[in-house]
């Protein structure tokens, strides 16, 4: 288990004091994963070696032999817990045909399979596949498609305006990724904004919570009114430099699981259709089963234009991801070859059979395993282990879709007051967790849970036991909650922040 350490104790050459490689010999391990592996959104300063060796089931089991369960899926992408029998064998029997076949201009029978699948099981007409390899790529080729897009129909249509449509409206503390499109869209300001000056400009309305409404709002459904009303005059005002709007449907996942009012997306649908301008959904954490729905986009009965794929495509086995077209789409990009209408976009991994193979294998299990079936009685008993922090001063909201579940501590409940900056609250309580046998990781202080969707009754039960213990250990050290006056320290001492999301 990680414990955090001092910058200070780091020498020239990555060595800590009493660190674990200083007395085992693990061949160098734990030194080169906290000095030569540089590890995303973790302070190295902070971060002390935390070496998984090994799967098995929905656990993880690191160098020291200690079992962790898998609480946040391995960042949000495992679904079938860790070496799953199946998935393995589609891997090594296309390991034994061909591991890379490019997808430029030829393709490979079981990547062509996998465009297939997912054209059955996507809402609509969505039925045209571009891969890549990460959720930020997927989101990246739905922009520039978007755009690409506009372009042709400009020429199409003869009307030269239509060329203009080159700006996108993103939502409020929208997440989408890392890359450099997709942090323009990202609103997140301590993952974003020191990288504005290479951002393009973004429209945006406001973030559609449900839990700190808009002044003067009292309801979910007077929120869902004001928000909806909102985008729907920025799309009005806006559609004519409007390529796209751009959202995670129904929850905000890294904003710290916002969920939107029930019924926003289906509006926002609407006020897209009427104007003319693209709706992209960005399911690269909501896709596979993750809300109850193989799709978020289904609770609303949406049809987006983009649908954009990750994280659980291959059921958190290998980088892939994909950006799926509907049908009006593709064929605005038909044209003979010599007039360049082709897209102008590619990525060498793109389609990669070895990560089809596990998509067609993952997918497979939904049926074969029932697992949509079985997530409505995962997600009641998580809610029946949670409600004793139903009354909990420090617990300021505890929000859940499917498999997806944010808990919210604040310092003042009744003012939904967040803790100063720089307590950690949320960091400590995932400490103490792991240290139960659970990983779970903060955003900011909300902690998430996000199991596999193979988690058993019996992990739900100690998952949720492990977090409210921990909450409530935590919090207890914290001074009494008051209406407007100041909160005592916490008395846990120093803590590191190792990981910021
Ligand atoms: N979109 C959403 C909604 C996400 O949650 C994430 C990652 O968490 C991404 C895009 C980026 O995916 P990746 O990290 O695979 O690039």
């Amino acid at each position: 288990m990680p414990e955090p350490v001092d910058c200070e104790t780091i020498g020239a050459n990555g060595e800590v004091d009493g660190e674990v490689d200083d007395e085992v010999d693990d061949g160098g391990v734990a030194h080169a994963d906290r000095w030569n592996h540089w590890h995303g959104f973790t302070q190295m300063a902070g971060y002390r070696s935390w070496v998984i060796e090994r799967g098995e089931g929905n656990w993880l089991i690191d160098s020291q032999g200690g079992r962790y369960l898998d609480g946040v899926s391995s960042m949000w992408c495992n679904v079938h817990g860790h070496r799953k029998r199946e998935i393995d064998e589609a891997i090594i029997a296309q390991v034994g045909r061909v591991a890379h076949v490019t997808s430029l201009g030829m393709g490979c029978d079981t990547t062509a399979r996998l465009a297939g699948r997912l054209a059955e099981i996507a809402p609509g007409d969505l039925d045209h596949t571009f891969f890549s390899s990460d959720g930020s790529s997927a989101i990246e080729t739905a922009l520039k498609l978007a755009i690409q897009y506009w372009g042709h129909a400009a020429g199409r249509e003869g009307v030269a305006g239509l060329a203009a449509k080159t700006k996108y409206l993103a939502v409020g503390s929208a997440y989408h990724g890392d890359t450099t499109g997709a942090v323009s869209l990202g609103d997140i300001p301590r993952f974003h904004h020191l990288f504005k000056p290479i951002l393009f400009e973004t429209l945006r309305g406001p973030c559609p919570d449900t839990y700190r409404l808009p002044q003067g709002v009292g309801s979910v459904e007077e929120a869902l009114g004001n928000y909806a009303g909102c985008y729907e005059a920025l799309i009005r005002e806006h559609h004519h430099e409007l390529a796209a709007v751009v959202i995670e449907p129904l929850i905000q996942a890294a904003a710290g699981m916002i969920l939107h009012p029930p019924g926003f997306l289906a509006r926002l649908r609407r006020a897209c259709d009427e104007h003319r301008v693209l709706l992209i959904a960005d399911e690269v954490a909501t896709g596979f089963g993750r809300t109850g729905r193989m799709f978020a986009v289904e609770h609303e009965g949406v049809v987006p234009d983009l649908l954009c794929l990750g994280k659980g495509l291959t059921g958190g086995y290998l980088p892939m991801a994909a950006t799926v077209a509907r049908r009006f789409l593709f064929e605005a990009f038909f044209a003979p070859r010599d007039q360049g209408a082709q897209f102008f976009h590619g990525h060498t991994f793109g389609g990669n059979p070895l990560a089809a193979a596990a998509a067609l294998a993952s997918i497979e299990l939904f049926g074969k395993e029932r697992i949509l079936e079985q997530l409505p009685a995962k997600g009641e008993r998580i809610d029946a282990g949670l409600v004793r922090l139903a009354d909990h001063p420090r617990v300021g909201s505890i929000r859940r879709i499917g498999l997806m579940v944010g808990i919210e501590l604040v310092a003042d409940r009744r003012m939904k007051r967040p803790f100063p900056a720089g307590w950690e609250v949320g960091q400590q309580v995932c400490e103490l967790a792991l240290g139960k046998g659970v990983w779970v990781r903060p955003l900011g202080d909300v902690i998430v849970l996000m199991p596999p969707l193979s988690v058993t009754a019996e992990e739900i039960d100690l998952l949720v036991a492990a977090v409210c213990d921990a909450i409530e250990t935590v919090t207890a050290t914290l001074a009494r909650p008051s209406a407007s006056g100041p909160l005592g320290a916490p008395a846990g001492g120093r803590v590191s922040s190792v990981s910021v999301f």
